[in-house]
């Protein structure tokens, strides 16, 4: 049998943003003074979405999208990805929630 690991792979539907290591959320919600636990579990798509945007308000800083992105590269790379098309949609309609104040609030 051959290894998946080893194909070449594209990847041409992704999210940046969702895309980002939980480790690398928890810790960029760290550096706002929230504790923060990424949800890996969801009972309709409402709540997937929710946790979807309230994870996006910890990306904050242009280094935090350079740090996404290098760690994305490092992920695809091990996955045999030589091909991806990222897309951040959720960092290009963030200002767009804050102007009608409707950004979810990160938990406490
Ligand atoms: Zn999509």
């Amino acid at each position: 049998m051959r290894d998946l690991k080893r194909l070449p792979k594209a990847h041409l539907h992704l999210h940046l943003e969702g895309s980002a290591r939980p480790a690398t959320i928890v810790e960029l919600a760290a550096r706002a003074g929230i504790s923060y636990e990424v949800p890996t579990t969801f009972r309709n798509f409402k709540e997937f979405e929710a946790a979807y945007v309230e994870m996006v308000d910890f990306i904050r800083e242009p280094d935090d999208i350079v740090r996404i992105c290098r760690e994305l590269i490092a992920d695809e790379t091990a996955q045999g990805v030589r091909y991806t098309q990222p897309t951040f949609p959720g960092l290009l309609r963030r200002p767009v929630r804050h102007q009608r104040g409707r950004g979810v609030r990160p938990h406490a």
